[in-house]
């Protein structure tokens, strides 16, 4: 029997990653084979990580936190997505090099406009976080036409510079946190692509009120029990509010119909997902 094809994620910490159970969820729903596991790289030798796999026979690769800049560098062809992020979560040998791509913009799209069905054309969108996440995000979502994109981060200067790539094509600008509570702007859809939540904190002072009525408040970050963001959000009035699991199936999907030309259904893995976090 021929061998399954082989991929894995790399990350450095790596343990935590849902990646190979999300890629066995979707083989498994598709009838197909595939050999996905965990690569802790070395801080500083990704590429020699990568080199390993590929000897071993490797074929395509996630990538995450902190190597997703490594992975760009070292891929000799990247999509355009990639390119506007200068980071890649996703690789694919193409023959003779390494293909990249950033399939977390269309996660994100996916999961607000398919799974959450809120439409992003003319919503005004505030997206807070200025780092891997944000960057990987804002290309994809002002492809689907929001009225205009605000973007604030805690370092004010790392917004300006993410905006900077896009506010002569684009309704995209960039304001301190200062400003944005000072202007009093409401937003439809806010997303938190800051790592906050991790250490309980919000990306903004409690008492900001930029969520319009009916709005989306969407926290990259998921787990168990609702993040603070998702929280605080739902005292602001959010009428909706989501954590990024949907995100992190969705952006799986993306990569395994790359690598594999058939797309999964991921609305049953996030509930298969979600059912575990509760239970786990
Ligand atoms: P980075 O380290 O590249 O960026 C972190 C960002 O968060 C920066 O903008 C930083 O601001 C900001 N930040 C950190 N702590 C705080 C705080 N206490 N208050 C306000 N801002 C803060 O991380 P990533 O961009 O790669 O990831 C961000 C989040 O997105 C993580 O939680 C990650 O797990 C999640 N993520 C989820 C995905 C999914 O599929 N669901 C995919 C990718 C990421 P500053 O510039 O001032 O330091």
């Amino acid at each position: 029997m021929k061998r399954a094809d082989k991929y894995a994620v790399f990350g450095n910490p790596i343990a935590h990653s849902k990646s190979p159970r999300i890629h066995a969820l979707f083989a498994a729903s598709l009838n197909q084979h595939i050999d996905y596991e965990k690569r802790l790289a070395p801080l500083g030798d990704f590429a020699g990580e990568l080199q390993r796999f590929f000897d071993e026979g490797g074929v395509g690769a996630n990538v995450t936190v902190p190597f997703k800049r490594d992975a760009f560098a070292l891929a000799r062809e990247a999509s355009l997505r990639a390119q506007q992020a200068g980071a890649a979560n996703f690789l694919m040998w193409r023959g003779d090099h390494w293909y990249c791509d950033n399939t977390d913009g269309a996660g994100l799209v996916r999961d607000i406009e398919t799974n959450l069905q809120v439409t992003l054309k003319d919503k005004n969108v505030l997206l807070l976080g200025a780092g891997g996440a944000a960057r990987g995000v804002i290309g994809p979502v002002l492809l689907r036409s929001p009225k205009q994109i605000v973007v604030v981060n805690r370092t004010a200067n790392r917004a300006a510079e993410l905006v900077a790539a896009y506010e002569n094509e684009y309704a995209a600008s960039a304001l301190s946190v200062a400003d944005l509570v000072d202007k009093g702007i409401k937003f439809d859809v806010v997303i938190n692509a800051t790592s906050s939540s991790l250490s309980g904190e919000l990306p903004l002072p409690d008492s900001a009120e930029v969520i319009a009525p009916g709005a989306l408040a969407y926290d990259m970050m998921y787990g168990k029990q609702p993040t603070t963001f998702m929280t605080w959000a739902t005292r602001q009035g959010a009428s909706r509010v989501a954590d990024g699991l949907g995100m992190l199936v969705e952006q799986a999907a993306e990569s395994y119909v790359q690598w594999r030309g058939v797309l999964p259904q991921a609305a049953p893995v996030i509930a298969q997902l979600r059912a575990e976090l509760a239970s786990g």
